[in-house]
């Protein structure tokens, strides 16, 4: 059969060629200083959070950069959507004070340039994965783009949007945050395999995130230390000062107090695959 790909009688062949030659080289200072990526922070920044007390902790506790939800979105529509403007600044002044970045998710492209002014790095969330006009615009920056896999999304899917931030000036980083599954004990099901399959194809770094990639507090743990056995190269996790509180994602929110032990363990784990 020649050049045919039996697998794919229609539509495009993948194409990535970029992603295919990044090299750990063009990764650049994440890589100096920084053994295991790890963001990690509450998944919505909530109104009436001591701010500066959860920087703190994270700092302590080994996370690369703190993460939070800042622009309110639901499966559902509801009151009290949209970017939390005020809420950003505060969260990002007290990260700044304990010398970590934070990630924010570029949820609306009209807000790039406000999103733009507080974060050190720019996340596309899982339904944004095959936004091309925002990854265009996201590749024009000199900033970290986390790329999230979307949940219905295949490997070649997944890097082919790679591919639009690999050909710009952006660090791309992938991170697998599970599928749409008909499996019930999970909410989303982390591949595991995908992991270890795009280490084999790129040295674009790859995190695990286990907390949307299960939706439970109790398999965070195990399945984040999985995913660092297949390779990963950090990991994306949801913490809580109180868990059960949390206003959004509460079953799968990790307790803050506990970060220090999941970092340390995880980097054991890396130290141990290497
Ligand atoms: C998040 O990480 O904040 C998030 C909303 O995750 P996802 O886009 O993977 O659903
Ligand atoms: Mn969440």
């Amino acid at each position: 059969m020649g050049e045919f790909d039996h697998r794919r009688v229609w539509g495009p062949k993948p194409n990535y060629p970029h992603v295919k030659a990044w090299t750990r080289a063009s990764g650049g200072v994440l890589w100096l200083y920084t053994p295991l990526i790890v963001l990690a922070g509450p998944c919505s920044v909530e109104d009436g959070m001591d701010l500066e007390f959860i920087a703190g902790m994270l700092k302590r506790s080994g996370a690369t950069k703190a993460r939070g939800g800042l622009y309110r979105a639901g499966t559902y529509p509801g009151p009290n959507f949209g970017y939390k403007q005020v809420l950003a600044g505060k969260w990002s002044r007290a990260c700044k004070k304990v010398g970590l970045g934070i990630v924010v998710e570029v949820l609306d492209i009209r807000l790039l340039d406000r999103v733009d002014e507080v974060a050190d790095s720019f996340q596309v969330g899982a339904r944004h994965m095959q936004d091309y006009a925002l990854l265009k615009e996201l590749s024009r920056s000199r900033k970290t783009v986390f790329l999230k896999r979307n949940p219905g999304s295949t490997l070649d899917e997944f890097l082919g949007a790679a591919e639009y931030l690999a050909r710009g000036s952006c660090r791309p980083v992938l991170i697998e945050r599970g599928s749409a599954t008909r499996m019930n004990h999970v909410r989303w099901d982390l591949s595991i395999s995908l992991i270890a399959a795009v280490k084999r194809m790129t040295g674009i770094p790859i995190l695990v995130d286990a907390s949307h990639g299960t939706g439970r507090r109790d398999l965070v743990r195990p399945m984040t230390m999985a995913g660092i056995a297949a390779g990963a190269d950090g990991f994306l996790v949801e913490v809580h000062p109180r868990p059960e509180r949390s206003l959004s994602d509460a079953d799968q929110a990790y307790p803050l107090n506990s970060l220090a032990m999941l970092v340390n363990d995880a980097n054991s784990v890396r130290e141990a695959v290497t």
